[in-house]
């Protein structure tokens, strides 16, 4: 049977007490399917810092690299806000995206039936939403150059940014779009701003070129303002949506809000040899230590590991099934309970859930 080693980086704050959970899922898939799973812990952020001097310590990045998939918790936390912007705890972060090629981010943006209360759209609105927003994460106006400010004698400045995009950044990230899709319900909307630049000219044609490619998958076009209508108004339109850096750095938090809770959402970063993945949240401080954060975001990253780095996609299906078990089951924690009623901790919500994969074989 086959041997996975995950690289595990906890991180900081509840990042150190969820990802213990989602190790304990992928352990209960061990042994369900006979697969052997091999965790090696690496440091990065706070706890890098602490120990080492930088966010991200000798030897985590060569960890990484050896290893079939990455699974990370959050990093920051008061503790570091006052270090030097080039030892902040997230550079640990962007330098394993950066070395490792990881250009594609995939954040799912999932209604749960039994949590439909807990968004702040009406029932009607989000009800049934199932959609995954990919971003571009290494090109674009975050990165492109020329970039900075002129100061005039006169007093005044002009700023520049540059959106700039080659059309192999865009075939690359348009295949995972249509790759993605095809895991999932066969529909991709590009989402660009064709009418006014010529950068979304490009994606389009690429985009559209690609797409000849996987005749499977229906792909639409829609122009950014009208998708970020569309994500409130009538979210269950959308399947998978692929974009620009900028524009998906925007989406993917609209669409957050229709799953109701921070810690309910995973995410993946793709791309180059070995995949990322994260929950959505931070290292929540107001809550750390106290064994209440919600293992639910780090175990469906767990799924997505399993789905989009080790092909084991009846296996992800199973944690995805085990998590809505739980959940119809009346389970919460404190972050999605209903006012009085009595919440789990982080160890019993991922007892619960550890239990439901195993019967699950
Ligand atoms: P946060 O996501 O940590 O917390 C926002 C709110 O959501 C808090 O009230 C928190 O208690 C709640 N929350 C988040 N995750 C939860 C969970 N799993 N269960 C229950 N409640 C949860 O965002 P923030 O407060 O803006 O940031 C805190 C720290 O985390 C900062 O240092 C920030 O830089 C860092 N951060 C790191 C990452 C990352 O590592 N990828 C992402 C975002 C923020």
């Amino acid at each position: 049977m086959a041997t996975y080693r995950i690289a595990v980086l906890p991180g900081d704050g509840i990042g150190q007490e969820v990802i213990p959970e989602a190790i304990r899922v992928l352990e209960a898939v061990g042994k369900g399917t006979g697969a052997a799973f091999e965790f090696e812990r690496g440091l990065v952020g706070g706890a890098a810092i602490d120990a080492t001097g930088a966010p991200l310590a000798p030897g985590t990045l060569e960890l990484c690299r050896a290893s079939h998939a990455i699974l990370f918790g959050a990093v920051g936390g008061p503790k570091w806000d006052d270090v030097p912007h080039e030892q902040r705890p997230e550079r640990g972060l962007l330098a394993i995206r950066k070395e490792l090629d990881l250009y594609a981010n995939l954040r799912p943006a999932k209604c749960f039936p039994m949590l439909v209360d807990a968004s702040p759209l009406k029932r009607q609105v989000v009800e049934g939403t199932d959609l995954m927003v990919i971003r571009e994460l290494t090109g674009g106006l975050y990165f492109g150059e020329p970039r900075g400010v002129e100061r005039f004698a006169d007093g005044g400045a002009r700023a520049i940014n540059t959106m700039a995009y080659t059309s192999r950044e865009v075939e690359r990230i348009a295949r995972i779009g249509f790759e993605v899709a095809r895991k999932r319900r066969r529909r991709l909307t590009s989402v660009d701003k064709v009418n006014v630049l010529v950068v979304s000219q490009l994606w389009r044609e690429v985009v559209t070129r690609v797409g000849r490619e996987y005749p499977d998958v229906t792909l639409d076009h829609m122009l950014v303002d009208n998708c970020a209508m569309a994500l409130v108004h009538r979210p269950t339109q959308f399947d998978t949506i692929v974009t620009e850096n900028t524009f998906g750095d925007i989406l993917s938090d609209e669409a957050a809000i229709l799953a109701g809770s921070m810690g309910m959402l995973p995410s993946a970063s793709l791309g180059g040899a070995v995949g990322l993945f994260e929950p959505v949240h931070g290292t929540a401080p107001d809550i750390a230590g106290k064994g209440i954060a919600n293992p639910i975001a780090a175990i469906l990253s767990a799924a997505m590991l399993l789905r989009y780095s080790l092909n084991m996609t009846k296996d992800a299906d199973r944690v995805d099934q085990a998590v809505l078990r739980v959940l119809e089951g009346g389970h919460r924690t404190a972050d999605i309970a209903a006012a009085g009623a009595r919440p789990r901790g982080t160890r019993e919500m991922g007892d619960l859930i550890v239990r439901e994969v195993e019967r699950q074989y």
